[in-house]
Order: C-alpha cells, then sequence, then structure tokens
C-alpha cells in the first residue's frame, strides 16, 4: 500500500484527488488530509479513507473538528504549524493542492522527508521556484506537475531530449471574458469572473482566468519547473480547452497533449507515474468535436502575461512580490474594494514601488526570506488599493 497525504483535500482538486483515490482503496494508506474552512467535508473524507490525522487550516474551527472526528480514532489538529507538522510524516506520495502561497511551506516539509511531491499549488513555484526545485534535488524527492499544462509538456517531453526543444506552448481558454471589451470588463463583477466557459476550479484560480494572472502564474511556473528561458515559453488562446500544451522541437516538430478538460487526468497520471493506467475521463471523440480554434492573447486586455514576462527577466524576489500582490489584489476585487482590471495595475504598481529595494530583490531565497517579503508585498498592494479609495 501507497501512502499518500492531501493537502488541500476540501477543495477542487483535493476531492478530484479523493475521487481517484477513493476507487482503489486497497491501494493507499491515507496518511493526512487537511483543509481550511469546510470540517464537514473533511471529516466526511477522513473517515471514508481512514486518515492517520485531519488538519483544518484555521485553529478556532479545532473544537468542532475535535467534537466530529470524536471515536474515529482520527486525530484532529488545526493550524500552519499542524499543516506543516502533517507535512513531515512519511508518505510517498503527497499532494500539494492548497490555494494560495500558504502552500508553499507545507511542499517544502513533504519533499524535506522525501516524498513524491504532486503539485497542483502552482504559487509554490512562482514564489520559490529554486528553493523548492533545490529543496527537491537536496532530499532526492520528486516533484510532478498536475497543472493540466504542465503535466502536458512534461508528457510530452518524455524520451525527448532537452536541448533540442525550442518553444513551449501552454494554453489558455481566455476565461469569462475572453469576448468582452475592455470597457465591459473595467465593470465585470466577482460573480461574473467566478464562472468559467470550460473547467469546474476553485474560485480563486477562476478569476485568475478570466484576467490571465493563471496563465502568468503558469508562464513562471514553466520557466521554475523546466529551468528553459522565458523567451521560449509562449500563450495561445485555445477557447476549446482541449490541447493543453505543445512542444516545439528542433526539427519543426509540435507535439500536442489533447485530452478532456478534467483535472482527473493530470491528477491520475501524477498519481500512477511511471506507469499508466485507467482513468475515469471522458475519451473525445474528435470527428464529433470537429475543429480547434487558436489565436494570440491580446497583450492589452490582459497586461498580467506582460507582468509575468518581466517578473522573469529581473528575477530574485519578484515571483514573490508578483503572487503577493495578486492575491492581495484578488482579495480586494472580491470585497469589491477595486475594479477587475486594477487588480493588473495593483500588481504592476508593487512591483515598481519594491523594484528599487534591490537587497530585498537580491536576498538569499529562504522560507524566511520569501514569507518576509510576502508579507511586505501584501502591505504594499493594500496601500496602492488604499489610494485609489481616497
Ligand atoms: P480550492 O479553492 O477549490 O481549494 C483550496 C484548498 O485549500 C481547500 O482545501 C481549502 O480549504 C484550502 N485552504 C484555503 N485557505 C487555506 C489556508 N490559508 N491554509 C491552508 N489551506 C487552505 O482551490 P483549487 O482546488 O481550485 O486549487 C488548489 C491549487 O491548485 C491552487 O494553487 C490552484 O492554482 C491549483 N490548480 C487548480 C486547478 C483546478 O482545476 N482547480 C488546476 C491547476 C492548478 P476549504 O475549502 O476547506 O476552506
Ligand atoms: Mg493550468
Amino acid at each position: 500500500m501507497r501512502k499518500v497525504s492531501i493537502f488541500g483535500a476540501t477543495g477542487s482538486i483535493g476531492q478530484n484527488t479523493i475521487d481517484l483515490i477513493a476507487r482503489d482503496p486497497e491501494s493507499y494508506d491515507v496518511v493526512a488530509l487537511t483543509g481550511g474552512r469546510n470540517t464537514a467535508q473533511l471529516v466526511r473524507d477522513a473517515r471514508r479513507l481512514k486518515a492517520d490525522v485531519a488538519v483544518t487550516a484555521f485553529p478556532e474551527l479545532l473544537d468542532d473538528l475535535r467534537a466530529a472526528l470524536d471515536g474515529s480514532g482520527i486525530e484532529a489538529a488545526a493550524g500552519a504549524t499542524a499543516i506543516d507538522e502533517a507535512a513531515s510524516r512519511p508518505a510517498d506520495w503527497v499532494m500539494s493542492a492548497i490555494v494560495g502561497a500558504a502552500g508553499l511551506a507545507p511542499g517544502l516539509k513533504a519533499l524535506e522527508q522525501g516524498a513524491t511531491l504532486a503539485l497542483a499549488n502552482k504559487e509554490s513555484l512562482v514564489t520559490a521556484g529554486p528553493l523548492i526545485m533545490g529543496t527537491a534535488k537536496a532530499h532526492n524527492a520528486r516533484i510532478l506537475p498536475v497543472d493540466s499544462e504542465h503535466s502536458a509538456v512534461f508528457q510530452g517531453l518524455i524520451g525527448e531530449d532537452f536541448d533540442a526543444v525550442e518553444r513551449i506552448i501552454i494554453t489558455a481558454s481566455g476565461g469569462a471574458f475572453r469576448d468582452w471589451s475592455l470597457e465591459d470588463m473595467a465593470q465585470a463583477t466577482p460573480a461574473q469572473a467566478s464562472s468559467h466557459p470550460n473547467w469546474n476550479m476553485g474560485q480563486r484560480i477562476t478569476i485568475d482566468s478570466a484576467s490571465m494572472f493563471n496563465k502568468a502564474l503558469e508562464v513562471i511556473e514553466t520557466k521554475e519547473f523546466f529551468g528553459c528561458s522565458h523567451d521560449m515559453i509562449e500563450v495561445l488562446v485555445h477557447p476549446e480547452s482541449m490541447i493543453h500544451a505543445l512542444v516545439g522541437f528542433n526539427d519543426g516538430a509540435l507535439m500536442a497533449h489533447v485530452g478532456p478538460p478534467d483535472m482527473r487526468h493530470a491528477i491520475g497520471f501524477a498519481l500512477n507515474w511511471p506507469e499508466r493506467r485507467k482513468l475515469p475521463v471522458e475519451r473525445l471523440d474528435l470527428a464529433k468535436i470537429g475543429s480547434f480554434h487558436f489565436r494570440d492573447p491580446d497583450m492589452v486586455r490582459y497586461p498580467a502575461l506582460r507582468l509575468a514576462h518581466e517578473v522573469l527577466e529581473a528575477g530574485g524576489m519578484n515571483g514573490a512580490i508578483f503572487n503577493a500582490a495578486k492575491e492581495r489584489a484578488l482579495d480586494g476585487f472580491l470585497e469589491g474594494r477595486i475594479g477587475f482590471l486594477q487588480m493588473a495595475e495593483t500588481v504592476e504598481k508593487v512591483l515598481t514601488r519594491m523594484s528599487v529595494d534591490t537587497r530585498l530583490i537580491n536576498a538569499e531565497m529562504t522560507l524566511d526570506t520569501v514569507s518576509q517579503t510576502d508579507h511586505l508585498a501584501r502591505k504594499r498592494a493594500d496601500e496602492v488599493m488604499a489610494e485609489w479609495q481616497t
């Protein structure tokens, strides 16, 4: 039996992971499940999968969690330190599916104990790519990408010589506002930004898809994970979301990964790697689909894409600043403090203001320095948003 843990078990990726694991209970011994506010779901899954420990991120929910697990023999715990402790428990395979920068520390802990880390939490690579890749190397641990585009690139590279790769093309559906005018986007509400045409995902990543911040994070994630130069990375709008990525080789060949927009493919690929096993996803009927469409992204409507390349060019702590400012700006948008287009403006202003502090930008990358930078960038984002409100 393989020992597995799922961080962010109550979310969209976490629930899809549980769906796959619960189909084959004989094969998995579940160590830790973690969640946030949805303790009812956490309790149901911890009992069903007979986890050793269930952890909520929020200490004020510990009493409820403990009461609900009473008599089950499952440990209850709460808070960020308890999540880190759960990540240090030996496991063969760990799903990193907490949303946001909170996913970084437990991912590092899992790598330190040598687990294979299935990485859905793209923010880990964006904020601290060299730290997370370096930790994996130092502890001989493996990271497998779960983001669909990166899983697609990873699959396209199997058996290939990376030196022969010229381009990595990741696709974008275009999100909720792909056919909206800039004027309409400026007025968009959180409810409008929270519905995705093709994928069923958590609210934050769905809004990030509408602003293309999700794709911007993925451009950075591609560079950090595959170690390629950022000018090899292209974004292509593909409204059908069936081709997830393409790898372009020096002989002109483009290898495309095609599949239904169902995260259980990428999750299952990481779960079964290095084997392929049968997965419960739709088999595409291409004759019925008939055609695929492509276009270049509109860089004026989606400044996040330009910012991603600027962040990669500048390097250092800029990824951590970019992500933290983006997370805070998204909070601001959800709370009605700023408009949809002001999210990118906030992030750009924070990057510009913090760029003068070269000591901070070029500091040695540790969990502490990344956390401090993250904290400061959130404060700067709040300042920028407050300036607009006065
Ligand atoms: P969800 O919002 O659906 O789930 C997030 C999970 O994190 C939940 O379990 C949530 O708990 C938990 N959580 C929330 N806040 C905290 C916190 N402060 N500390 C610890 N745990 C917390 O997100 P998704 O599943 O959509 O996304 C998860 C990650 O995977 C993100 O990084 C996203 O970018 C990435 N990803 C997602 C894809 C998708 O298809 N959904 C595709 C590719 C990548 P609770 O709900 O109980 O409050
Ligand atoms: Mg993706």
